[in-house]
């Protein structure tokens, strides 16, 4: 993931000809000054632009930035008076995200010095409101930024926004793959496929299994060896596992499905996928260690067809680059309804990613009741207490909602000696009854992403980029009724 490195997010700064050249010197060293502090803190570059007094510049500059591949989006900050007008035909053929930031390079009024030359280039507070009018005039979706530069909320807010586009960015022209179908029946994996890559930018096609499963076939045992020796050094192997255990030659078949799904994954070129336990003709397992591997290694997967919370997972592995913490497939699976004391176990029936573990996964073999496959081996693990959150992406039929829940999860007090997978505990925000009430009218999916390291504001902004609906459950939330007009309202304003 280090080719993200090399993505740019462009600074720029509208001024006018009228303020004379050593004015508009100062702006440019300001500007300078502000990029090269913001740009320390964020996963990709920031780089000065030369400050904007015409149309004709404007309008250059943003085609560049369309052009530009590296450019992911562009942050405006007008230091001086830039009129409007000026921009009217620049931000007509803007592509590229935008964040406006409203900050002033003085931080303090000087009281006893403040002249005419200080109010002439400090004038950001209304350079700012003409640029903020002509954005709504031509509504024009963005992030606002408010604050001194120097400030960290300011630069914590400009990372969360620049983590946002990020995702956007990695989802344009992606691909991921489904093998199968969707899970006979079932309703909230599914989706508009077509209207999601108008929307989304990334597609998704389907493969038969059995065009996986050749690429298995082409595996070599020396490849297989070399894996499952890692499987031994990088997780505590069950006894049956191990060299000479009578289940070796199931790690053995884990570690070519993993092998051959990785090589199919790397022709194709594709960021996430999907499987579905109803066809797995010619598999001799469910892929469960695979999957939760590919996932650690940055790869978007659903279970059950769910290409939704693949691209979805995907997006926000991408946002979390260089943070601590994880990001996994969830599903909400089984209640603990013990009073004042309520909370969710998350699991599924393998593929929980090991990034969100807090020790080293055990590699284990048990038997799955469905599939009519062989004993899946999968990493057992549970993950550490503390602020996290689900989002799920779901298909209302004519639009996407983005629904999420800040949650606090719950070191375990216990073992679990007889669960078999991968498991989080998490109390949801604001309480049980309220979270799972607003979840169900909402239409969340059971399947989420499970977050340790995105914010909820990145989110927002990345569902402001991507012009759909984020419903939000949190500690602050008030009552339902308030969640549910909301719900309303969000329906008539995005139709
Ligand atoms: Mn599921």
């Amino acid at each position: 993931m280090d080719s993200f490195k090399k993505l740019e997010i462009w600074f720029l700064t509208g001024s006018q000809h009228l303020y004379g050249q050593e004015t508009l010197n100062k702006v440019a060293d300001n500007a300078q000054h502000i990029v090269h502090l913001l740009k320390n803190n964020l996963p990709i570059q920031l780089v000065f632009k030369p400050v904007l007094k015409s149309s004709e510049e404007i309008y250059q500059l943003i085609l560049d930035a369309n052009y530009n591949t590296d450019c992911i989006g562009i942050i405006t900050w007008m230091h001086t008076f830039s009129p409007s007008k000026m921009w009217i035909n620049g931000l007509k053929i803007l592509q590229k995200p935008l964040c406006h930031l409203h900050t002033q390079f003085n931080r303090d009024i000087p009281w006893n010095d403040i002249d005419m030359d200080f109010m002439n280039l400090n004038q950001s507070a209304h350079g700012d409101r003409e640029f903020g009018y002509i954005l709504s005039r031509m509504k024009i979706p963005r992030k606002v930024i408010v604050g001194h530069w120097q400030n960290e909320r300011v630069s914590s807010q400009i990372n969360d926004w620049t983590r946002a586009i990020l995702g956007w960015h990695d989802l344009q022209n992606a691909k991921f793959v489904r093998f199968g179908d969707n899970m006979r029946q079932v309703a909230v994996t599914e989706g508009d496929k077509v209207e999601a890559q108008i929307t989304f930018g990334f597609q998704v096609n389907t493969h038969g299994i059995g065009d996986l499963v050749s690429e298995i076939d082409q595996v070599k045992a020396s490849e297989i060896d070399d894996l499952c020796e890692v499987y031994n050094q990088e997780y505590h192997l069950t006894s049956s596992l191990s060299i000479n255990g009578t289940h070796y030659n199931s790690l053995r078949e884990a570690a070519k499905i993993e092998l051959g799904l990785t090589n199919f994954l790397t022709k194709g070129q594709y960021k996430g996928f999907t499987t579905t336990f109803e066809d797995l003709h010619g598999l001799t397992q469910l892929p469960g260690i695979s999957v939760q591997r590919l996932m650690q290694k940055g790869f978007g997967f659903g279970a059950e067809g769910d290409w939704k919370t693949a691209a979805l997972l995907r997006a926000m592995k991408t946002m979390s680059i260089g943070l601590a913490g994880g990001n996994s497939f969830m599903e909400d699976y089984t209640y603990h309804f013990e009073p004042n004391n309520e909370m969710v176990l998350g699991a599924h029936m393998l593929e929980i990613c090991p990034s969100i573990a807090h020790e080293k996964p055990s590699c284990e073999i048990h038997p799955l009741g469905i599939g009519g496959k062989s004993d899946p081996v999968r990493l057992v693990f549970n993950v550490e207490g503390g602020k996290a959150l689900n989002a799920s992406l779901i298909d209302l039929g004519h639009r996407f909602r983005l629904l999420v829940n800040e949650v606090e999860a719950v070191t375990p007090l216990h073992t679990l000696p007889k669960l078999p997978v991968a498991r989080v505990l998490w109390k949801p925000q604001p309480d049980m009854e309220t979270a799972c009430a607003a979840w169900l009218l909402a239409g969340g999916a059971h399947h989420t992403v499970y977050s340790q390291n995105i914010s909820t504001e990145t989110l927002q902004d990345f569902a402001e980029v991507a012009g759909i609906e984020l419903a939000l459950i949190h500690k602050e939330m008030g009552n339902l009724s308030h969640f549910k007009n909301e719900l309303r309202q969000n329906e008539a304003s995005f139709k």
